[in-house]
């Protein structure tokens, strides 16, 4: 997911310190409002505008609209690094936006106030929008009357909407923070979001059958697919909020591998992918110079430039790692897992004084946590017996 969003996503600036990014699904939502508004909205309420004006006017309140949803992911994202959290970036995407964020909040308090932000800030900018609405209403200012006025209602459906407690959405997150503020313990808090999200989806699509059956076939049909896609995003969330909790506890040593090949980093390409990626069968490996790490390449990075370049050498081609991205076999797992998103990396060295002892990859850390919750199931059913 985050791969596809990086690809199809395009960097507008750096605000506050924090990139900001737009996938090309905005673009179609962009188009979507603006259409509505000029085609629907507005000849419906105002319908002695021409054309024009309400060209111009449907796209100023979009583009309002739109910084208003900037707005709304910026107060997230600033108020999780006022309380410390690593921001990566932002990216806008169909469905809202996102915060990249490095590290998930480890208190409640944290959790509530950075996302209560966001639909705070919304609804504040809809507060915002109406009183500029009142005031142009009474001077006769018919133009800034339109738009702050659908700009208001656009905000605070979109604050509104946000605090529906469909988790991982806000309003799910606000109350995971108020239950993990009451209970202290943030599974059972999730676990508690999650099911209130699946009444919540099943409703969703129980909702779209009826619709169906009553022959609203479209929006029937959009409930549904809703309903099963926030069915879908609680499962995810949830696993993923267990999986942090158990990476937390067990250590790199555990998820570990010390039985590995390393590649030097005067092996032609020709032979990175004959003596190592073909012979092991893996994707990732680590570039050493003498004893010393000092890079990682992927085979898959330089699959169509194997023919090309087959005789230079992996340095050229290989990631660099720094000592910042080394483990040590007594650091928690869970950062192995922090230090491999905050880099982008897939394979990460393992050292214990100045010797390489071992490597940490993405599978590694996935393969343990399968096993983990495969043992987890089977215990539990068998307890039950
Ligand atoms: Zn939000």
């Amino acid at each position: 997911m985050n791969n596809e969003l990086n690809r199809q996503s395009l960097t507008i600036g750096t605000f506050f310190g924090i990139k900001l990014r737009v996938h090309y699904s905005w673009l179609i939502i962009f188009a979507l409002i603006a259409w509505t508004v000029i085609s629907g909205v507005l000849p419906a309420y105002y319908p002695k505008l021409s054309l024009g004006v309400r060209v111009v006017d449907g796209l100023i309140i979009t583009l309002l609209f739109f910084i208003a949803a900037i707005a709304h992911e910026y107060a997230h994202s600033l108020v999780a690094r006022r309380y410390g959290l690593i921001v990566k970036r932002i990216t806008l995407f169909l469905f809202g936006g996102a915060s990249e964020l490095q590290n998930e909040p480890t208190d409640a308090k944290t959790e509530f106030l950075m996302t209560a932000a966001g639909p705070g800030t919304s609804l504040l900018i809809a507060a915002l929008f109406w009183g500029i609405w009142a005031i142009a209403k009474s001077q006769h200012v018919t133009v800034i009357e339109i738009i702050a006025g659908i700009d208001a209602i656009l905000n605070l459906i979109i604050g509104l909407f946000n605090l529906v407690p469909a988790y991982p959405l806000d309003g799910g997150r606000l109350f995971r923070s108020l239950v993990w503020l009451k209970t202290k313990d943030v599974i059972s808090a999730t676990k508690a979001a999650s099911y209130l999200s699946y009444v919540l989806s099943y409703a969703m699509a129980a909702f779209g059958i009826l619709e169906v059956i009553d022959g609203n076939l479209v929006g029937g049909i959009w409930f549904l697919i809703l309903g099963l896609y926030l069915h879908q995003l609680t499962r995810a969330s949830y696993q993923q909020t267990l999986n942090q909790v158990l990476l937390s506890k067990v250590k790199v040593k555990d998820v570990m591998e010390t039985d590995f090949a390393t590649v030097p980093a005067d092996t032609p390409l020709e032979n990175y992918f004959n003596d190592y990626v073909l012979r092991y069968r893996e994707y990732f490996f680590l570039i050493t110079k003498g004893e010393r790490v000092i890079g990682e390449l992927e085979a898959a990075k330089v699959m169509r430039k194997k023919n090309a370049f087959y005789d230079q050498s992996v340095e050229k081609f290989m990631q660099p790692l720094s000592e910042k991205q080394f483990l040590k076999p007594s650091d928690p797992a869970a950062k192995a897992l922090q230090l491999m998103r905050q880099y982008d990396e897939h394979i990460l060295p393992v050292v214990e004084g100045k010797k390489l002892t071992a490597q940490v990859t993405t599978q590694h850390i996935n393969d343990y946590l399968m096993f983990y919750n495969q043992h987890r199931v089977l215990n539990n059913s068998s307890s039950r017996r």
